[in-house]
C-alpha cells in the first residue's frame, strides 16, 4: 500500500497548536514520546481501519486506548447511538435504559451490589476514593507504581503511560499536602505493601489497584498478588479498589476480578470497582460500583456527594449496552485471541531475526511489546525498555499504515473487526520495520 506524505495531517496541526493546547486534546496523543512532530489527523474510521486526512488507510491497533473493542462504527452500536439520538440526547431524568445497563454490568461482576454511572474513568475512579474514605474515615490511599488511574489530584503520583512518557512524575497544581496522602508501592511486591501497611496502616482508606495492569504495558499480577493484597488490606480495615476502566471486558465478558486465570474468585473480590472505556461503547462513559453497605455512603443515601449532567446520558448508556451485547456473541474473545497471538508470534519472530530485543506481554486480545530482553513485571522493568527503539519502531510502522498508540507502556488492542488479512499485513509492516531499523 503506498501512502502519501501526512502533508495536511502538518497543516492542521500547525492550525491547532494556534488554537489547542499543544494542538490536542489529550497528551498521550501527542508525539512527544516518540520523538516530536505532527500527529496524524485521522478523517473518518470504520472496522479496524482509519483514513487520515491525507487519504492514508491504517490498520488500528490504538481502539481509541480501549473502548473500541467491536471496532470503529459497528452497526449495532452506531444504530443503538442514532435511535438514541432521535429520541433526545440528554434527559436529566432516570431511564429505564440506565437500569439495563447497570444489571448487565451486576451480571458480569457480582462484586457489584450498587452501580453509579459517571462520565469518564478519571471520576469514576476519583468518586471511589471518596466514597471509601467516607466509609472507612480515613484519609490515606496507597497505589502502584506506574499505574495510572486517570487525572484526580490523588492518583496523578507515579501514574503510569501519559504522564511517566512525559516525564512529571507528580503533576504542578497539585499541593504536597495531597501528595501526601498517597503512597505508592511497586507492583507484584507484596513485601513492600506489607510494610506500607504497618507504617500507614491505621490512616489508609483504601488500596487501589489495576488488578491487570495496561499502563506499563500489559502486565498480569503474580500467582497470589491479588489475593495476598485483599488480605493484607482488610486486615488493616481498608478497602480494596479494582480499577477496571481497561481490563473490564477486556479479556472475556467479564473483568479482571472474574477472568479465569485467577482460579479463586471470592479472594479477590474488591470492594469497590471503577469502569470505563468498553462499557460505553465508544461514548463518554464511566461507572463505579461495590457492596452494598459501602455504596450506601453515596448521595442521596449517604454523606458522600457525587453528582453529574451527563450522568447515564441515553447516547452513552445505549452505546454501552449496544457494545456489551456484541461481546455477548460466542467466540468474539477467542477469536481476538487467536489473532493477537499470531501477530505476538509474528513480531517476536521478526525481532529475534534482526537482534533486536523484544519481550512481549500479552493477555488474550491484548498486548504490549516492550524493547528489552528482560520480562516485564513491574513499572522500573517497563521503564528499562529502549524509548528510541520503540519511537523508531511507531514510525516505521506509521509509515506503512499501522498505527499504534504513541507510546512505548500503551497496548495494542485487537478489536472484533480485525481481519486475517490486517493481522498478515502488520506482520509484514512488522518484519519491514525491523530491518529498517537493524540497517540503521
Ligand atoms: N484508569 C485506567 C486504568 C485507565 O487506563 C484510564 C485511562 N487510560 C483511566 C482510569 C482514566 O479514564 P478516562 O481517560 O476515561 O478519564
Amino acid at each position: 500500500m503506498t501512502m502519501q506524505p501526512r502533508e495536511r495531517s502538518s497543516e492542521l496541526y500547525e492550525e491547532a497548536l494556534a488554537h489547542i493546547v499543544g494542538g490536542v486534546n489529550s497528551p498521550s496523543r501527542s508525539f512527544k514520546a516518540v520523538g516530536g512532530g505532527a500527529p496524524v489527523f485521522m478523517e473518518r474510521a470504520k472496522g479496524a481501519h482509519f483514513w487520515d486526512v491525507d487519504g492514508n488507510q491504517y490498520v488500528d491497533y490504538l481502539a481509541a486506548y480501549g473502548p473500541i473493542i467491536t471496532g470503529h462504527a459497528h452497526p449495532h452500536v452506531t444504530q443503538a447511538i442514532v435511535k438514541a439520538a432521535e429520541n433526545g440526547t440528554l434527559y436529566g431524568t432516570p431511564t429505564a435504559l440506565e437500569i439495563k445497563l447497570a444489571r448487565m454490568l451486576k451480571e458480569a461482576i457480582p462484586s457489584m451490589d450498587k452501580v453509579r454511572f459517571v462520565n469518564s474513568g478519571t471520576e469514576a475512579v476519583m468518586t471511589t476514593i471518596r466514597v471509601a474514605r467516607a466509609y472507612t474515615k480515613r484519609n490515606k490511599i496507597i497505589k502502584f507504581a506506574g499505574c495510572y488511574h486517570g487525572h484526580s489530584d490523588l492518583v496523578l503520583v507515579a501514574a503510569g503511560s501519559g504522564p511517566s512518557t512525559l516525564g512529571i512524575p507528580d503533576s504542578a497544581g497539585i499541593p504536597k499536602s495531597i501528595a501526601h496522602e498517597v503512597i505508592t508501592v511497586p507492583f507484584n511486591d507484596l513485601d513492600s505493601l506489607k510494610e506500607a501497611l504497618e507504617r500507614w496502616g491505621e490512616d489508609v482508606a483504601a488500596v487501589m489497584v489495576e488488578p491487570i495492569v495496561g499502563n506499563f504495558g500489559m502486565v498480569m499480577p503474580k500467582e497470589g498478588f491479588l489475593e495476598g493484597l485483599c488480605k493484607l488490606t482488610r486486615e488493616y480495615g481498608a478497602l480494596v479498589i479494582y480499577d477496571e476502566v481497561i481490563s473490564a471486558f477486556r479479556f472475556h465478558y467479564g473483568s479482571a476480578q472474574t477472568y479465569h486465570a485467577f482460579p479463586d474468585h471470592a479472594a479477590i473480590e474488591p470492594d469497590l470497582t471503577a469502569l470505563g472505556k468498553i462499557i460505553g461503547g465508544g461514548l463518554p462513559i464511566g461507572a463505579y460500583g461495590g457492596r452494598k453497605h459501602v455504596m450506601e455512603q453515596v448521595a442521596p443515601l449517604g454523606p458522600a456527594y457525587q453528582a453529574g449532567t451527563m450522568a447515564g446520558n441515553p447516547a452513552s448508556i445505549s452505546a454501552g449496552i449496544a457494545c456489551l451485547e456484541v461481546l455477548q456473541e460466542p467466540g468474539i474473545y477467542e477469536r481476538m485471541e487467536a489473532q493477537a497471538m499470531k501477530l505476538v508470534e509474528g513480531i517476536q519472530a521478526g525481532a529475534d531475526r534482526c537482534g533486536i530485543p523484544m519481550t512481549i506481554n500479552r493477555i488474550r486480545g491484548a498486548f504490549s511489546t516492550h524493547f528489552c530482553s528482560h520480562p516485564v513485571t513491574n513499572y522500573d522493568e517497563a521503564q528499562g525498555s529502549d524509548a528510541e527503539l520503540f519511537g523508531a519502531y511507531f514510525r516505521h510502522m506509521l509509515d506503512q499504515g499501522i498505527c499504534l498508540a504513541p507510546s512505548r507502556f500503551e497496548a495494542w488492542f485487537l478489536t472484533t473487526a480485525h481481519s486475517e488479512e490486517d493481522i498478515d499485513r502488520t506482520i509484514e509492516a512488522s518484519n519491514e520495520s525491523f530491518r529498517r531499523m537493524a540497517i540503521k
